[in-house]
């Protein structure tokens, strides 16, 4: 454990702790499947800290290239010098790479990391004609969202495979007002109700909410309610706001606020 650094605050849900470690323990690359705010970051985090390995977080997109992830060369001075893209870093530093959303990735740019995932351990630079070989301590982690799945962007078996998948989902009742009172400093009371609102909140997920709301959403609306903003106007502005741009679903969801709050 990093004695020097508060650990991350997070509140386990089942043997995840655990069952990182023994991947971490086995060079075992891991995947945590889970919807968007349920604490698959925070987790990392945690586990960063748990495992004293130095963190190295890269948020994908579709632009995302092979060198922004292994590096390139820059004109510094007239003269040309490599600088080393973050998963290159954690490869040398036995860091934890923590690629977040890796669907949002292209295929191409994916496959850079197959090497690594194997028993080998290999980073293979094309630009340098170097191969490097991960230090001990490096991990590669990669989050995904089941729920954005769409045929343009699947996860790919072959890549899927090299991974152990850790399944996570919104925390428990009790936890999540604990979250929430612990996260955002409210009265136990004031996140039970925010908890309670959110619950009957993903109940109606068939009715036009593409997402359902998330922990992230609650603590944020929390914040606001701890900072002295009245609670119907912090739901309004944090929790359904963000959710939906229509307005008939808005006025359901306040239509919840009013009944819960
Ligand atoms: P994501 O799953 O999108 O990576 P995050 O890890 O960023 O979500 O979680 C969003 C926020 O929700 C965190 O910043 C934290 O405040 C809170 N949170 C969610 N789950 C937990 C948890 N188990 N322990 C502590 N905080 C959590």
């Amino acid at each position: 454990m990093a004695a020097d650094t508060p650990a991350p605050y997070y509140a386990a849900s089942a043997e995840e702790i655990a069952l990182f470690e023994h991947c971490h323990a086995q060079e075992l690359a891991v995947m945590i499947k889970g919807p968007t705010g349920c604490g698959k970051t925070r987790f990392v985090e945690h586990m960063a800290w748990r495992l004293d390995r130095p963190l190295i977080t890269v948020a994908c997109h579709d632009d995302l290239s092979v060198s922004d992830l292994v590096g390139r060369f820059l004109v510094r001075d007239d003269t040309t010098v490599w600088q080393d893209g973050p998963l290159t870093r954690a490869v040398r530093e036995g860091a934890i790479c923590y690629l977040d959303e890796i669907v949002e990735a292209r295929q191409d740019t994916v496959v850079v990391i197959h090497s690594l995932t194997d028993h080998r351990r290999l980073l293979p630079i094309d630009k340098t004609g170097e191969t490097l070989t991960a230090a001990p301590g490096f991990q590669l982690v990669v989050s995904y969202n089941p729920g954005y799945q769409h045929a343009l962007k699947d996860f790919k078996p072959s890549t899927r495979q090299r991974f152990v998948a850790l399944e996570f989902d919104f925390p428990t009742f009790e936890r999540e007002t604990e979250i929430v009172a612990y996260e955002a400093d409210v009265p136990r009371a004031t996140a039970h109700g925010l908890v309670e609102l959110a619950w009957r909140m993903r109940r109606l997920e068939d009715r036009g909410l593409a997402e359902v709301p998330s922990t992230r959403l609650l603590v944020a609306t929390a914040r606001l309610i701890a900072c002295g903003v009245e609670a119907r106007q912090a739901c309004r502005v944090a929790l359904i706001a963000p959710l939906t741009d229509d307005p008939e679903v808005a006025g359901a969801l306040a239509d919840l606020v009013d009944v819960a709050l």
